[in-house]
C-alpha cells in the first residue's frame, strides 16, 4: 500500500498579517515551482496558521497546491456561549482540510487529557476535518522505558472512542515531546522504531487501516535532517513547528518529501 507524504506546518502562536502574506506567497510560489500539486498522490503540503488568520491565507492558498489547516477545535460545542471556542464547521467553512488535536503543548499547557483529545478527534471527524492526531513521549517517560506504553494509550484511547474505521480519515503524527522545539531529534532508528510500534498498534485493530495510515514524525525536523528521516519505511511526512515559518526551510522539507522513497 502507497502512502502519499504529507508535511505540515505548524505554526503555533506565530504571525502577523505582514508576515503571513510573506510567508504564504512564497510558499505558494516555492510549490509551482517544485511542482507540488501536479502529482498529488506522491505528496501534500499543508500549513496550519493561528485560527485568526485562516481566512486571509485561505484567499492566498485558494488554487495553490498548498493546504490549510487548523491547530485546534471545540471537543464537542456547535454554537452557543462557549467564549473562544471554534466549531469544527467553521473551520471547513473557511477552507480547512485537517486540523491538529493532541498536540503536547495542549495536552501539557492546556491540560487536554486523553478523553479531551478523542472528543476532540470525533468532533474534527464530525465536521468534515481530518485530524492529525499527536502523541508522544516525555523525556522521562522515555527514560524510564515507558514510550510504548505511553504511545499505546494515547493511541487507544482515541481507537476506543472512535473505532478503528475513523482512522481511515486521519493522520497520526509521532511527536516525541523532547524533540520539539528543542533542536534535538529523534534518530530514525528511534522514529522507525516508534512509527513501527504506531503501525503495529494500529493493525492489532485493523491491518488494512494500519498500512493505509499516514504517520508523520514531529520533533525538530529540518532541510539538513528531513531526508534521513523521510527514508524510514514508517515514516510517511512531517510535523514541522520551527522550520515552517520559513519558505525556504519548509519547501526545502517539501522537496526531501518529494525524493523520498514512497512506503
Ligand atoms: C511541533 O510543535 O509540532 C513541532 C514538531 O515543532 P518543532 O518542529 O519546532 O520541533
Amino acid at each position: 500500500m502507497s502512502r502519499t507524504y504529507l508535511i505540515a506546518g505548524n505554526w503555533k502562536m506565530n504571525g502577523s498579517l505582514a508576515a503571513n502574506a510573506e510567508l504564504t506567497e512564497g510558499l505558494v510560489e516555492g510549490a509551482r515551482e517544485l511542482g507540488i500539486g501536479s502529482r498529488p498522490d506522491q505528496m501534500e503540503m499543508l500549513v496550519c496558521p493561528p485560527s485568526v488568520y485562516l481566512e486571509s491565507i485561505g484567499r492566498t492558498l485558494a488554487g495553490s497546491p498548498v493546504h490549510l489547516g487548523a491547530q485546534n477545535l471545540s471537543d464537542q460545542h456547535r454554537a452557543g456561549a462557549y467564549t473562544g471556542e471554534v466549531y469544527g464547521g467553521m473551520l471547513t467553512e473557511l477552507g480547512c482540510r485537517y486540523v491538529i488535536v493532541g498536540h503536547s503543548e495542549r495536552r501539557s499547557l492546556y491540560c487536554e487529557n486523553d478523553s479531551i483529545v478523542a472528543r476532540k478527534f470525533g468532533a474534527a471527524l464530525a465536521a468534515g476535518l481530518r485530524p492529525i492526531l499527536c502523541v508522544g513521549e516525555t523525556l522521562a517517560e522515555r527514560e524510564h522505558g515507558s514510550t510504548e506504553a505511553v504511545l499505546a494509550r494515547q493511541l487507544h484511547s482515541v481507537v476506543a472512542s472512535n473505532g478503528i474505521a475513523a482512522f481511515a480519515n486521519a493522520v497520526v503524527a509521532y511527536e516525541p515531546v523532547w524533540a520539539i522545539g528543542t533542536g534535538r531529534t529523534a534518530t530514525p532508528e528511534q522514529a522507525q522504531a516508534a512509527h513501527e510500534f504506531l503501525r503495529g498498534q494500529l493493525a492489532t485493530a485493523d491491518a488494512k487501516i494500519a498500512s493505509s495510515t499516514r504517520i508523520l514524525y514531529g520533533g525538530s525536523m529540518k532541510a539538513d535532517n528531513a531526508e534521513s528521516l523521510l527514508a524510514c519505511g514508517d515514516v510517511d511526512g512531517g510535523l514541522i513547528g520551527g522550520a515552517s515559518l520559513k519558505a525556504a526551510e519548509f519547501l526545502a522539507i517539501c522537496a526531501a518529501a518529494q525524493q523520498a522513497p514512497q512506503s
